[in-house]
């Protein structure tokens, strides 16, 4: 298994797991972008969100709401924060695995869009 983040998922490659159930994994971003920067993947291999079946519509969810569990063990679920998908190249992804980035602990600002 070549993914990083299917070895993540699997405990293959250690890494801090701060929320964890039967479909979705969630550990800090290697390169925190602010003060709370965690990824939030599926266990299952989804390339990307282009990437996502009919049927995935259950994971897709479950993927929403861990973002949501992790930024309210983060504290920073009254202050605000952003959940980001990135998806493929001109979207800026550079992992093939579908990740949400959950941003906050800090004022942000503008759409990400520079
Ligand atoms: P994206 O650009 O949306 O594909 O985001 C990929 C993110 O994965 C980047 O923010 C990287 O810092 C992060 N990343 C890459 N490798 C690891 C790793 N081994 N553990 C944690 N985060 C990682
Ligand atoms: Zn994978």
């Amino acid at each position: 298994m070549s993914c990083i983040f299917c070895r993540i998922a699997a405990g293959e490659i250690p890494s801090k797991l701060v929320y964890q159930d039967d479909q979705v994994v969630a550990f800090p971003d290697i390169h925190p972008a602010a003060p709370v920067h965690i990824l939030v993947v599926p266990r299952k291999h989804v390339q990307s969100v282009a990437h996502l079946a009919d049927g995935d519509g259950e994971l897709a969810g479950r993927l929403l709401l861990a973002a949501r569990t992790v930024a309210e063990q983060a504290g920073v679920a009254q202050s605000g924060y952003r959940v980001i998908i990135n998806i493929g190249d001109e979207g800026g992804q550079t992992v093939p695995h579908l990740h949400l980035h959950v941003i906050g602990g800090k004022q942000l600002t503008g759409h990400g869009t520079a």
